[in-house]
């Protein structure tokens, strides 16, 4: 799957294509052999010669593309099209139709179904490899591009738009599951002082060294960290109660003392940052934002207390009466 690939790397290269799967589905053996001989040079390919599992194969493969034939017994391609579709796990994995019919209403079915594009049978083998390596490579282009969308050029942490996209998304999902859900919002003590004294490149040296240190801080994979802007941090933790939530933050805390980065502008005379958290079984009246807004009061309260601790928002439901 390209997907974890195209995670993990920097840009894209066009080599990477071969790691592409593609899954040929058609009811004739023969056929879908052929067409996977075509393709074995560019991509992975599997074939599916039984129409009603292709859901489920999808699911299980994530195929980066699908050549789907249109008529088939039990369920035609039109039919696994839009089922493929319609399923929140698959729509977004283009579907290329193979088909010998020239009819018009066939063709324009097949584009209504929801392709993004059409071969006619007999398949010319060279067209064909070139429109999958079209589709496969404008697919990694499309993955990449919104990888880095979500992303902190400096930091590789993610970012605002991530934020207010996919971290609001997980935040309504609690909320409509009456499930807690967990912020920190982190704040580098001093760090204007560190910028004066180390200059500004050792400044964003230390902003990563945190930002990695609080990454590593998570454990679950559903817990999220973002930078929210200069020196400051967001952690958001699904299906996390105040003990737990209390729990990362003071881990942050003595993750970030323990990289014992020099700050001769702070009483500490290292690196440390100061936390406000807000949890809550989130109700319909809270949103993602008024919870961030808390946990940013609690770290005014934080930073009031001296820096280098956890301040919670601890009044929450009184907040929202
Ligand atoms: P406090 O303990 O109250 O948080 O004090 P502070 O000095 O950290 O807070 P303040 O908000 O006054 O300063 C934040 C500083 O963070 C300002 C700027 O110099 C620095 N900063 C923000 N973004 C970046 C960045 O991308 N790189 C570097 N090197 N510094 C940054
Ligand atoms: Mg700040
Ligand atoms: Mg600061």
């Amino acid at each position: 799957m390209i997907e974890s690939l195209v995670s993990q790397q920097a840009e894209i290269n066009e080599s990477d294509i071969e790691l592409c799967s593609v899954l040929i589905v058609d009811d004739d053996e023969i056929s879908a052999l052929a067409v996977s001989d075509m393709l074995a040079e560019i991509a992975n390919t599997e074939f599916l010669c039984d129409s009603t599992l292709v859901l489920k194969k999808c699911i299980a493969m994530k195929p980066d593309l699908v050549l789907l034939d249109v008529n088939m017994p039990t369920k035609n391609g039109l039919e696994v099209c839009k089922e493929i579709k319609s399923a929140r796990e698959t729509e977004d994995i283009p579907i290329m139709f193979l088909t010998s019919s020239l009819e018009h209403d066939v063709q324009k079915a097949c584009w209504e179904a929801g392709a993004i594009d059409f071969t006619v049978k007999p398949i010319l083998a060279m067209t064909l490899k070139h429109r999958v390596k079209n589709i496969l490579l404008n697919g990694m282009r499309i993955k990449f591009l919104s990888k880095i969308s979500f992303r902190d050029p400096l930091t590789g942490l993610y970012n605002r738009h991530f934020l207010n996209t996919e971290v609001s998304a997980a935040f309504k999902s609690a909320s409509r599951n009456m499930h807690s859900f967990g912020v920190i919002v982190l704040d580098i003590d001093f760090f204007k002082g560190f910028n004066d004294s180390y200059g500004h490149l050792a400044g964003d040296s230390c902003l990563l060294n945190v930002a990695q240190v609080i990454k590593k801080s998570l454990h679950r994979p559903s817990d999220m960290v973002i930078r929210f802007g200069g020196e400051e941090f967001i952690v958001a933790l699904p299906e996390t109660d105040k003990k737990g939530v209390l729990l990362v933050a003071n881990r942050i805390l003595k993750n970030v003392e323990a990289l014992k980065i020099e700050h001769v502008g702070s009483p500490n005379r290292r690196v440390t940052v100061s936390a406000g958290y807000s949890v809550t079984k989130a109700t319909a009246s809270a949103s993602l934002e008024s919870i961030i807004n808390l946990a940013d009061l609690a770290l005014f309260e934080a930073k009031q207390s001296g820096r280098n601790t956890v301040c919670g928002f601890e009044n929450f439901e009184a907040a929202f009466k």
